[in-house]
C-alpha cells in the first residue's frame, strides 16, 4: 500500500498528527499551518493505513463549500469515490439524521427547513395571534431570544422567568413558536441542531448504533462550536473513563482541529472555552501543534502574529514562515469611502494589466453595508466581481414562490409555503378568506391546509371564495400525483407550467418579468444538475433542503474570473494572493457596539487577525477620513489595529493629489446615459422595493428602463416612466 501521497506533502508536525495514534485527539494551530489539510489527510490515512470504513467516519467542516472541497482532496488521495463518507456541516448532517429518524424526533415526516426570513415571518404571525405589538416585542430580538436558548439546549419548560414579566413573555412567545413549527412540519436551523442532540438523548439505542458507526468524528473550526454542538459531538464520541481501558476497542477517537485566535462567533453562541473543555473532558487528548505558516509572507505572518498579541485571553502559540519577506503592507488613508473603493479598483486593474487574475483578489469587509460603494466603483470601471453572502439565488422572490409549490406537494402541512401561493397567481382568495382560514386553523390547532377543507365543507367561506380555494387544493393534489414519477428537473418543470407561476410572471411588465422567467427556468436546470447526497430522502426532499441549507454557497463552482467581496465572517478558512482589508476606522472595525466591552474587542481583534491572515503575498488596509454609511455620515479615526500592528512592516500609500471632491456628480463616466435624472451608481428609492442602486439603463424617453440593485428585494428591471424612483 503506497502511503506516500498521504504522507510526503506533510511536514513532520502535521504527519505526527496525521499518523496518531487511535484516541482523541486535539490539534490547535494558528492560521495557515495546515489544520484542513491535516484534517483531510487523517481522514484518508483512516481508511488507507488503519483500515477503517468510510461509513464509519463523520467529518463536520464550517461551511458546505468546505465539505465539498474536503470530499473531493479526500477522493483523489484515496483515488476513490468518497460518496460512502459523511461529511458536512453540523447542520447538515443534523438535518440528515432527522431525515432518516422523523418519527423518532417527533417530526413530521416532510418536514421543511425555515430559513432566518421565513422565521422572523412565523414569528412575526405568533406574536399577531397574541395580539402583541411589534414595536415593543421586536421580532428579531424574539428570535434572537429562541435562538439562543436552542443553542444552549433550553426548551420553554426549562427557562425560569424570574418574576420578569417580559421575559416571561418571552418564553410564552418561544412555547407558541414551538407549537406553530409543529403545526406546520417546520424546523429552523437551530432546531436542527437541538432536535438532533435530543434525538439521540432520548433514543439510547439508536445512540448506540451511531456510537458503534461513527467511532471517527473530525471536527474542522472547532473554536467556532456553540454548547450544542458540543454537547452533540460528546454524546457520539463520549469520554473512556479513566480505569475502563479495557473497553479500548470500543471507544470513539473524536479528532478535532481549532486555532483560539480565530474565534470569530461568540457574538453567536460559539464557545472558544470549547478547546479547553475538550482536554479537561478527554484528558488522554494527544496534543499536537503546528507551527510553521505556509500561507502568507513574513511581513503579513508579523503584522498578524504582532496585532493578536494584543489578546490578553489567548492559549498562546508560535506561528512562523520559512517564506520569503514579501512586500510591505500597504496602508491607505482615503478621503472618504468612494475614494477608498476607487483606490482599491484603481489597484485591482494594475494587477490585471499585469496579467493577475481577479480572482486571486479579496476586498474584504467588517459589515453588508460597506459592500455598495465597492459594487458602485467596480461597476463604472467594469471590474467583474461577485459578492458573496449577498441576495442569492433561492433567497429571490419568484425561486422562493416555486419553492414553495414544491414544498406544498411534499407536505400540505407548510403553512408558509400555503400562504406565499394560495393567491399566485391570483385566484380570488383575498385577505378576507386568508384571515378566516388563519383564525380557523388557530382555533383548530390545525394548519391552513386542514382549515381550509374544513372551512370549504362548513360552508364558512362565500362560495366563490370556497370554489377558488377548493380548485387550489384540487391542484396541489393534482400536482403531487401527476410529478410522483417525474425525474426531478422534469418535476419542477411541470410545476413551474401547471400552476401557472411561469405564465404569471411571462405576463408581467416590462423585463422584470423577464428576468424572473429567466430564473425560473434556471431553477430546472439546478435540478438537473442536482445528485442528491444518501437515500433517506426523495430527490424533491432532498432538493428542497439543499435550497433551505446551501443557499448561495454553489456560487463559487461557476468562477468567471472576479473580484471576490465577502464580509470577514464569510472569509474564515479561505486564502487568497491579494487582500484588501477595507474600512478600518475606530467605530467600524473595531465595531462600535463593542468598543466598550473586552470581550467583544478581543473578539474583533481575531476578526482582524483573520482578515490579515488570508493574505498570501499582499495585503492592503484602507480607511476612510469621512464616511457615510446607512445615510450618516461620520469622520474617522484610524482603527487602533492599524496601530497596533509592529512598526517598520507598513508602508503608507500617499493619497493621490486632491483636496476634496464632490460626492455623486461626475463620478461616473461621461458617456453614460442619462435619463430623468436617473444616473448609473445613483442610489434611488422605490415605493414597494426600498432603497437600491442604479446598475445599469437603457433606451430613452417612455421607453427608458433601468435595472436597479435592491437592498431586499434584488436587481430588477424597471420603466422609469412608471418606477417612480426618488434620488437619494
Ligand atoms: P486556517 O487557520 O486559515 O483555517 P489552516 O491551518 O487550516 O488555515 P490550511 O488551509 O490547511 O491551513 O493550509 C494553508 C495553506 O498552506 C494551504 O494553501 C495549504 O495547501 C498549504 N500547506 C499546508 N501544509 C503544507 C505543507 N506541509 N507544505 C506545503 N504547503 C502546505
Ligand atoms: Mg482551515
Amino acid at each position: 500500500m503506497d502511503l506516500s501521497p498521504i504522507l510526503n506533502p506533510l511536514n513532520e508536525a502535521q504527519r505526527a498528527a496525521v499518523t496518531a495514534p487511535l484516541g482523541p485527539v486535539l490539534v490547535l494551530a494558528g492560521a495557515g499551518s495546515g489544520k484542513t489539510r491535516v484534517l483531510t489527510h487523517r481522514i484518508a490515512w483512516l481508511i488507507q493505513a488503519e483500515g477503517i470504513s468510510p461509513q464509519g467516519i463523520l467529518a463536520v467542516t464550517f461551511t458546505n463549500k468546505a465539505a465539498g472541497e474536503m470530499r473531493g482532496r479526500i477522493e483523489r488521495l484515496l483515488g476513490v469515490p468518497g460518496g460512502a463518507l459523511w461529511i458536512g456541516t453540523f447542520h447538515g448532517i443534523a438535518h440528515r439524521l432527522l431525515r432518516i429518524h422523523w418519527r423518532e424526533a417527533r417530526l413530521a415526516q416532510g418536514f421543511q427547513i425555515l430559513d432566518s426570513e421565513d422565521q422572523q415571518r412565523l414569528i412575526k404571525k405568533v406574536l399577531k395571534a397574541a395580539e402583541l405589538d411589534e414595536s415593543r416585542w421586536v421580532p428579531r430580538e424574539v428570535q434572537w431570544f429562541i435562538n439562543n436558548n436552542k443553542d444552549e439546549g433550553r426548551r420553554p419548560e426549562h427557562l425560569k422567568d424570574g418574576s420578569d414579566p417580559s421575559r416571561a413573555q418571552l418564553i410564552k412567545l418561544y412555547a407558541a413558536y414551538e407549537q406553530a413549527c409543529a403545526r406546520n412540519g417546520v424546523v429552523d436551523f437551530a432546531e436542527l441542531l437541538l432536535r438532533a442532540f435530543e434525538l439521540w438523548r432520548e433514543n439510547a439505542q439508536l445512540l448506540e448504533h451511531y456510537r458503534r458507526r461513527f467511532r471517527h468524528v473530525l471536527v474542522d473550526e472547532f473554536q467556532d462550536t456553540n454548547s450544542i454542538q458540543y454537547a452533540w459531538m460528546r454524546l457520539l464520541a463520549p469520554p473512556v473513563p479513566p480505569g475502563s481501558e479495557a473497553d479500548a476497542a470500543a471507544a470513539s477517537h473524536p479528532f478535532v482541529v481549532g486555532d483560539d485566535d480565530q474565534a470569530i462567533y461568540r457574538f453567536r453562541g460559539a464557545r472558544a472555552e470549547n478547546l479547553q473543555q475538550f482536554r479537561r473532558d478527554y484528558p488522554q487528548a494527544r496534543l499536537f501543534r503546528l507551527e510553521q505558516n505556509y500561507r502568507s509572507t513574513s511581513n503579513i505572518l508579523e503584522a498578524a502574529n504582532g496585532l493578536i498579541a494584543h489578546n490578553a485571553s489567548r492559549l498562546g502559540k508560535n506561528l512562523w514562515t520559512s517564506g520569503a519577506r514579501g512586500e510591505p503592507i500597504r496602508l491607505y488613508t482615503a478621503f472618504n469611502e468612494r475614494d477608498e473603493a476607487e483606490f482599491v479598483t484603481h489597484r485591482i486593474r494594475e494587477h490585471a494589466a499585469q496579467g493577475g487574475l481577479r480572482r486571486e483578489i479579496a476586498v474584504l469587509y467588517r459589515s453588508n453595508a460597506q459592500s455598495r460603494v465597492f459594487e458602485e466603483a467596480f461597476l463604472s470601471a467594469r471590474v467583474p466581481y461577485r459578492v458573496y453572502g449577498g441576495l442569492r439565488f433561492f433567497e429571490r422572490a419568484e425561486i422562493k414562490d416555486a419553492l414553495a409549490y414544491l414544498r406544498l406537494i411534499s407536505n400540505r402541512r407548510d403553512d408558509a409555503s400555503f400562504e406565499r401561493v394560495v393567491n399566485l397567481p391570483t385566484r380570488g382568495i383575498g385577505a378576507k378568506s386568508l384571515d378566516a382560514l388563519r383564525a380557523a386553523a388557530r382555533g383548530a390547532g390545525s394548519s391552513l391546509w386542514e382549515a381550509a377543507g374544513a372551512c370549504i365543507a362548513s360552508g364558512a367561506l362565500g362560495s366563490k371564495a370556497a370554489g377558488s380555494l377548493h380548485a387550489f387544493m384540487a391542484l396541489i393534489e393534482r400536482l403531487a400525483a401527476s410529478t410522483a414519477t417525474l425525474v426531478l428537473h422534469e418535476q419542477v418543470d411541470q410545476v413551474l407550467k401547471v400552476s401557472g407561476l411561469l405564465e404569471h410572471y411571462r405576463r408581467e411588465k416590462a423585463d422584470r418579468g423577464e428576468v424572473r422567467v429567466e430564473n425560473l427556468e434556471e431553477l430546472v436546470s439546478a435540478a438537473r444538475g442536482f445528485t442528491p447526497e444518501g437515500s433517506e430522502l426523495s430527490p424533491l426532499e432532498s432538493f428542497l433542503a439543499h435550497a433551505a441549507l446551501e443557499a448561495g454557497e454553489g456560487q463559487a463552482e461557476q468562477w468567471e474570473d472576479c473580484v471576490q467581496m465577502m464580509t470577514l465572517h464569510s472569509a474564515k478558512g479561505l486564502e487568497f494572493p491579494l487582500v484588501f482589508l477595507a474600512g478600518l476606522e475606530e467605530g467600524l472595525f473595531p465595531h462600535q457596539r463593542s468598543l466598550g466591552d473586552l470581550d467583544g474587542l478581543e473578539e474583533e481583534r481575531r476578526l482582524c487577525y483573520v482578515g490579515m491572515t488570508r493574505a498570501m503575498r499582499q495585503l492592503y488596509l484602507s480607511y476612510a477620513e469621512q464616511r457615510r454609511l446607512h445615510g450618516i455620515d461620520s469622520y474617522g479615526q484610524a482603527s487602533r489595529f492599524v496601530r497596533e500592528i509592529p512598526e517598520g512592516l507598513i508602508e503608507e500609500v500617499r493619497p493621490r493629489v486632491q483636496v476634496s471632491r464632490p460626492v455623486a456628480v461626475g463620478r461616473f463616466r461621461a458617456e453614460e446615459p442619462e435619463v430623468a435624472g436617473v444616473r448609473l451608481g445613483a442610489r434611488v428609492r422605490h415605493g414597494k422595493f426600498g432603497d437600491g442602486v442604479i446598475l445599469n439603463v437603457e433606451g430613452s424617453g417612455a421607453h427608458a428602463r433601468v435595472q436597479v440593485n435592491f437592498e431586499r428585494q434584488g436587481t430588477k428591471w424597471l420603466m422609469v416612466q412608471y418606477a417612480n424612483l426618488q434620488p437619494l
